[in-house]
Order: C-alpha cells, then sequence, then structure tokens
C-alpha cells in the first residue's frame, strides 16, 4: 500500500469498504433527484448500520458513548467513504461536540448533550460581511452579555436550534474583554434572520443581524478571551477532514475517467488510444498520487503531535493544496468527457459545483498561504 498504513488500519478500510458495497450501494436506489436529501428511514438505516460497525461512534467523546479515534483512522475512514461519492455517506458519522467539546455545567446540559443525542442542531456563526463596520461585539451587564453585529454565512442556519457565535467583548473596566464563542438560541429576541440563501454546491445559509441580543455570560464557552483560538482548533480538525475527503473524491474521479477513456468510443478505439489523452489522464493520476501522499504524512503528523498547533501549518497546507488538486482533476475530468459531464445530474457537474465551495470555506486558499508564510517568517513553525 502506498500509504502503509498497517495490519489495523487496512482492516478498517475493508470495513468501510465492505459497508460502502453491501450497505450504502443498495440503499442508494432508494434515493430520488440528485441534489433531495435522503428520505427519513433511509438516513436511519444508514445511521442504524453505521452505530453497528462502529463508524458513527467515531467523532463523538468517548464519555457519550464515542469511540476515540485519531486523526490517522479517522482520515483513512474518511477518505474511503469519499471515494464512494456516494450521496449516503454524509450520514455515516453521528454528530460531533465541535466547538462545544469542552462545555460544562448548564452548557453542556443544554446544548452539547442534545447535540450528540441528535436532539439539537447548531450552527457556526463566525463570518462577517466584507462591508461590516466594527466585528460583533458584546458589552457586560450584570450577568449578561449584550451583543450586536451580523454574521453573514451561517450554514444550516433556518434549521438550527442554537447559534455558536465569535464575539469580541469589549474590556470595561471591570473585567478584561478578549474574543468569546457564546450560545445564542434562535428565537431569541433581537436575533433577526435577515436572509435564508443558497450556495452553488446546493447548501444553505443565512444571515443572521444580532441586535442588543441579550444571552447569559453562563452561555460563553469556555472564558472570555478564549474565543479565537477555540474558534481555530475546531477549524483545524475540520480541515483534515475536508483534505481526506478531496483525497478520496480525486480518487474516485481519477477512476472515472479511466473507465471512461478505456470504452469503446463512436471514433473507432478508445479516447485512451490517444496519447493527448493519455497525458491529461497520466496528470491527474500524478496529482491524486501526490494528494494522497501528502494527506497521509500530515495525518501521521497529527496522529503524533500532543497539541493541534504542532500540526497546524501542515494541515492548512494540505487543506490548500487537496482542495486545489481536486478543483483541476475534476476540471479534466470534465474535459476527457465532453458533453455529457455537463447535462445537470451528471456526477463529474455535480462535484464541479460541489468541490468548488472548498477553496473558500474552512479558510480561503490564499489566506492560508499567507498564515503558512506567517507560522515561518514570524514564529519559525512549520515543516517542509
Ligand atoms: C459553502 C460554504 C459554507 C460556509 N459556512 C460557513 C458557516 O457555517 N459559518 C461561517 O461563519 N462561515 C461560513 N462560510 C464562510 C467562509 O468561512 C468564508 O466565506 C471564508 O472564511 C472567506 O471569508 P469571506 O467570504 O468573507 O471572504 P473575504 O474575507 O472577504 O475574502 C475574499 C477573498 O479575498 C482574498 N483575501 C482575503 N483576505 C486576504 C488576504 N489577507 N490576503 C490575500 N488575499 C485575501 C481571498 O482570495 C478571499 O477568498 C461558508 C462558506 C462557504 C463557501
Amino acid at each position: 500500500m502506498p500509504e502503509s498504513i498497517g495490519a489495523e488500519l487496512e482492516a478498517l478500510r475493508a470495513k468501510v469498504q465492505a459497508f460502502i458495497d453491501d450497505d450504502l450501494r443498495p440503499l442508494e436506489t432508494a434515493l430520488g433527484e440528485d441534489g433531495e436529501e435522503a428520505s427519513e428511514e433511509t438516513r436511519r438505516r444508514v445511521r442504524e448500520r453505521s452505530r453497528e460497525l462502529g463508524l458513527f461512534q467515531m467523532t463523538q467523546p468517548e464519555e457519550f458513548g464515542g469511540v476515540r479515534t485519531g486523526p490517522l483512522a479517522l482520515t483513512v475512514v474518511r477518505e474511503t467513504l469519499a471515494a464512494a461519492n456516494s450521496r449516503l455517506t454524509r450520514y455515516v458519522f453521528g454528530p460531533g461536540p465541535g466547538a462545544l467539546g469542552s462545555a460544562t455545567g448548564e452548557l453542556r446540559a443544554r446544548y452539547l448533550e442534545p447535540v450528540l443525542r441528535g436532539e439539537k442542531q447548531g450552527a457556526w456563526a463566525f463570518t462577517e460581511p466584507g462591508d461590516a463596520q466594527r466585528p460583533t461585539w458584546a458589552t457586560r451587564d450584570g450577568d449578561d452579555l449584550v451583543v450586536t453585529g451580523r454574521k453573514s454565512y451561517v450554514s444550516g442556519g433556518a434549521e438550527a436550534d442554537f447559534y455558536t457565535v465569535l464575539v469580541n467583548v469589549e474590556d470595561d473596566g471591570s473585567a478584561p474583554g478578549g474574543t468569546a464563542l457564546v450560545v445564542i438560541d434562535r428565537g431569541t429576541p433581537g436575533l433577526v434572520m435577515q436572509r435564508e440563501f443558497r450556495s452553488l454546491e446546493g447548501g444553505g445559509h443565512i444571515d443572521l443581524r444580532i441586535e442588543g441580543v441579550r444571552v447569559p455570560q453562563a452561555n460563553v464557552v469556555g472564558k472570555i478571551g478564549e474565543g479565537m483560538p477555540r474558534a481555530l482548533g475546531n477549524i483545524t480538525s475540520m480541515r483534515l477532514g475536508l483534505a481526506a475527503q478531496a483525497s478520496g473524491l480525486a480518487m474516485w474521479v481519477t477512476e472515472f475517467t479511466e473507465r471512461s477513456i478505456t470504452a469503446p468510443h463512436r471514433g473507432g478505439g478508445k479516447l485512451a488510444d490517444r496519447e493527448g489523452v493519455r497525458l491529461h489522464y497520466g496528470e491527474m493520476r500524478m496529482q491524486t498520487y501526490a494528494v494522497r501522499s501528502m494527506l497521509y504524512r500530515t495525518a501521521r503528523l497529527a496522529e503524533a503531535s500532543s497539541k493541534e498547533e504542532e500540526s497546524m501549518n501542515e494541515i492548512m497546507a494540505t487543506k490548500v493544496f487537496a482542495t486545489e488538486t481536486l478543483g483541476r482533476v475534476v476540471d479534466t475530468a470534465i474535459q476527457l468527457a465532453g458533453g455529457q459531464a455537463l447535462i445537470i445530474g451528471h456526477p463529474l457537474e455535480r462535484l464541479y459545483r460541489e468541490v468548488r465551495s472548498w477553496r473558500i470555506a474552512e479558510g480561503p486558499s490564499d489566506v492560508l498561504r499567507l498564515n503558512i508564510a506567517r507560522g515561518r517568517v514570524e514564529f519559525g513553525s512549520g515543516r517542509l
């Protein structure tokens, strides 16, 4: 195996592959139009089987019945699932704790526990509009915070029960300020869903106006001052997950292209007989190989790191490289497949839309490039 993952992880990969072949593929026949959600019954069956196999629990904390799973094993599972390019793989993992991971007391009982049981859904409110005059801020008022601002790109916000919002708490002389993650219930007076919109890949989002929203200070995750590091910690593991998905999809696209160029073509023979086509196909294989090599090296570094910061730069690099490469691989695959690939509902057409957002979500490529350079130049961190 090029990634030399060892017998245990090989067995895990084989188990995931058998789950795809024996459980997911037969269920796919019950799916409706592309873009439609699977029925509740189909989702229940995916979750049930995933739970039996111990996959559902991999993203959940141990104290809630989860199975401790390191970054390398998660990478193997995520990549294998993505390489199936199945619309059902999104239901395989149980809800994770996200930024609420270390919540205690009321926050844990009212938000974290219901999220992990699948009874409540949160949404992540970090991004602000480009023309914001001032980042979202909060002032203290007794035991409360009063929050004002805008969050312009909240995925799943229309269905969420609550929002985890990054705010800047003002230093009012009585206590120090700083960034904080604050949990705000949907329906709290002053929280206005300004606009609902959809993005290219089909995701649904909202633009939130926050007008003097009063929220107990007990709803701060951790402490005031910890908001940005907590937000970034959460993003780091999501970036590695996205890179693993990009790697798996690049494999799927490369194999799809192989099947298509080796099939009989109307011009006689196969497209793979032509040198120009082979050149492009060779490039796709080379790029996909490079992504997988980088992904597994980074996942091993993350596995060996005692703190997330130790592999943060490599995870950023892998996220950028994997998502940009996947974009090029899908684009080349469409070119080699011809007009058929542009018909709405064709798997490459869907992927072309789906993966475009990955170069912006979880940190735009150029911003991450700058962070990598800053990490080295200013802090001496990062590896080659
Ligand atoms: C599908 C999808 C889902 C999302 N879900 C969420 C969510 O749930 N919650 C949430 O909070 N946000 C979400 N986002 C928003 C996402 O986090 C932001 O789009 C992203 O962080 C970039 O911010 P921006 O769109 O404001 O772009 P800007 O910050 O305005 O940047 C625009 C572009 O300018 C360039 N640029 C910016 N700064 C620099 C710089 N310093 N140097 C060089 N170039 C630069 C980059 O090319 C960048 O892409 C989502 C986005 C997408 C596409």
